[in-house]
């Protein structure tokens, strides 16, 4: 019975019970919007400082700069890489399979404004902060992740006891804020139930029908991800056989897969890498926690399709400039993104906010982010196995 009660469950039953529900009480559901709204409003309350702590303890992990240039470059490298190539790949999809076009959702049009061109200023100004707080204040995810890289690469030079005084004070902070998100997160069903009942009751039916084009397409960039490209650089940059690899490594996907957080899947992926992978320990011990903060193929693919389905979905139209924002931001949303469940929901503001398209937007796709957060959390885990391999033979 607890485990039929299990948040996944709870929820996809939210979405039925919301769904058919908001059919048949439609005004009971007008009445209690303010639900789903306070649902999301505590979800965008730990953005700042969750992206914040999670950067800068990941870099201040590192232990000392010349680790963070031999062993971090070269698995940035990798992760940037294939990050990129899932973001890409996301991209071409939604521009081909176009699943907000045909939707026929009528969002209330809160006005978008005539959407500005994006200069290599203004993106150059959306990652360097001139005031650090004020990007706090103002929830700037790329400025705040700016200086928590530089501000950790500092931190890694300071005599060694202040610095360990540092870590542990952020670190027992990332732990608190985390254990936050998971309260929650326990909300979800009862936000999805009113966000769902909402949707339904202000604008029918057809709103949860057409997401299933969205999701589809999210899979199924997914699944190219996780089984073209990625294997693809293992045969060429590994040279081995990604297959028989993935055979023996897959308890931490499949981990990954009913848990929804890189973070739980972490002891399993490290022990599985090292002794069924044939990764080397030390490799293993320093690739992974970092791929499993910083690298996330499957969210990044994830927000990329969003962007593009909201945008499409509020009729705003997106320039090539504006394509390469999305680009540019879900990549680094995805290493801003918490390793926990529906992290990549939170920084889907992000995408969304630096090239404007409606944040309300994400009241719609939450319906079937739960699922969706479980496939792409399993393309994370996967990469970033993948990762330590491929890294584990450069460092042979
Ligand atoms: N749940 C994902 C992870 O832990 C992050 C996301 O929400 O996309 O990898």
């Amino acid at each position: 019975m607890r485990k039929f009660l299990s948040l996944e469950n709870l929820t996809l039953l939210s979405v039925v019970l919301g769904a058919l529900a908001g059919l048949y009480i439609p005004e009971f559901f007008l009445k209690i919007k303010i639900v789903g709204e306070v649902f999301i409003a505590l979800l965008k309350m730990i953005i700042v400082p969750l992206v914040f702590t999670s950067v800068f303890v990941a870099v201040l992990g590192l232990g000392d700069i010349g680790r963070f240039k031999d062993l971090g470059l070269r698995t940035v490298a990798y992760y940037v890489t294939t990050t990129a190539l899932a973001v890409l790949a996301g991209l071409v999809l939604v521009n081909l399979i176009r699943p907000g076009e045909d939707a026929h959702i009528e969002v209330e049009a809160k006005k978008v404004e005539h959407v500005k061109e994006l200069t290599f200023e203004d993106i150059v100004w959306n990652i360097v902060p001139s005031n650090p707080v004020q990007s706090l204040v103002e929830g700037k995810v790329l400025q705040i992740i700016f200086f928590a890289i530089l501000l950790g690469l500092a931190s890694l030079t300071i005599d060694k006891r202040k610095r360990e005084q540092i870590f542990n004070l952020f670190d027992g902070f990332g732990d608190a804020l985390i254990k936050l998100t998971g309260w929650i997160v326990k909300l979800t069903p009862i936000g999805v139930f009113s966000l769902v009942g909402y949707i339904v009751a202000d604008m029918g039916f057809e709103v949860l029908l057409s997401l299933w084009k969205y999701a589809l397409t999210v899979v199924l960039g997914l699944l190219f991800h996780a089984f073209v490209t990625l294997p693809l650089l293992a045969l060429l940059l590994g040279r081995y056989n990604p297959y028989s690899y993935f055979m023996k490594v897959r308890e931490a996907p499949l981990l990954a897969f009913s848990t929804a957080s890189s973070a739980a899947a972490l002891p399993v992926s490290m022990q599985v890498a090292e002794e069924k992978g044939g990764v080397r320990k030390e490799t293993a011990g320093f690739v992974l926690p970092l791929g499993a903060t910083i690298n996330m193929d499957g969210t990044a693919l994830y927000e990329s399709v969003a962007a593009v389905f909201i945008a499409n979905l509020y009729g705003v139209h997106l320039s090539l400039g504006d394509m390469v924002m999305i680009f540019l931001t879900a990549t680094l949303a995805s290493i801003g993104a918490a390793a926990i469940p529906g992290a990549g929901l939170i920084m889907l503001t992000l995408v969304l906010s630096s090239v404007g398209i409606p944040l309300e937007g994400i009241g719609i796709i939450i319906a079937v982010d739960r699922f969706l957060d479980m496939l792409r959390t399993a393309v994370n885990v996967w990469g970033d196995l993948n990762g330590a391999r491929i890294v584990d033979r450069f460092l042979k």
